[in-house]
């Protein structure tokens, strides 16, 4: 198991829904920010689905989650850049047309790190996160070489390093001791997957939501993760990722 990439001065996410970069490496982001990298999140989908409630107005759950996303970014860090692809959510398509997007922001932000879903985790049910992997390890490629969408306005770039979360075969973690409360903050900001993704009910906003029965569940969860994936490594908290290096 290998630890501790040195911080990189700038490091970029793809998940492919609100909140997805927060599950998979929010700690790692808020670690590298506060030591001074310039952190990016692109987010592929415009989390439309993201609900149990069929009567939700998928037009108004939209605006809902790009407010969302841009807090829980901020509960990263303050600089925190936040992008919103804004396909439909549960449609994502790794085609042509969306590795042309991707890479255009890796040329355009030109990150040493990125971090994104582990397009071979097998057994995954959502096709977004599958098409949110391979649009990172084909963006990338597309990103590199010169002859790929030369109509681009930025020159090819060649990041160092791909962490993917979610691995399948975990081979490096990221220690993030210290860091919990960071990523538990920004999964907190979305608050419309409360109810469907962190079981959180009728949870009040303010400073008594911390002490909801179900806040504190969440919290352990989240915790028990940390706790998890540092274990990996003999460290309290850490990240696990698949790493590739040699891009
Ligand atoms: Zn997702």
């Amino acid at each position: 198991m290998r630890t501790n990439l040195p911080v990189p001065e700038r490091a970029l996410a793809v998940g492919a829904h609100p909140d997805d970069i927060e599950f998979g490496c929010g700690a790692t982001l808020a670690k590298w920010a506060e030591a001074g990298c310039k952190i990016a999140l692109l987010v592929c989908t415009d989390g439309s689905k993201g609900t149990w409630d069929a009567t939700t107005d998928p037009a108004e759950l939209v605006v809902t989650r790009r407010a969302e996303q841009r807090a829980a970014a901020r509960a990263l860090h303050p600089d925190a850049e936040v992008v919103l692809l804004g396909w439909h959510d549960g449609e994502l398509e790794s085609g042509l047309r969306q590795r042309w997007e991707v890479a255009a922001w890796i040329r355009r932000l030109r990150p040493e790190v990125m971090l994104g879903h582990d397009p071979w985790k097998r057994y995954r049910l959502h096709p977004d996160h599958r098409n949110a992997g391979w649009l990172v390890t084909d963006g990338i490629v597309a990103a590199r070489d010169p002859l790929f969408f030369p109509e681009l306005d930025a020159p090819p770039h060649r990041p160092s390093t791909l962490l993917l979360f979610e691995a399948d075969e975990a081979d490096h973690v990221e220690e993030v001791t210290g860091y919990g409360d960071a990523k538990l903050a920004a999964l907190l900001e979305h608050r419309s997957q409360h109810r469907s993704t962190m079981g959180i009910f009728s949870a009040p906003s303010g400073a008594d939501e911390a002490l909801h029965p179900d806040v504190v569940e969440f919290r352990r969860g989240v915790g028990d993760e940390l706790a998890a994936h540092g274990a990996l490594a003999g460290c309290a908290a850490g990240e696990a990722f698949h790493r590739i290096e040699g891009l």
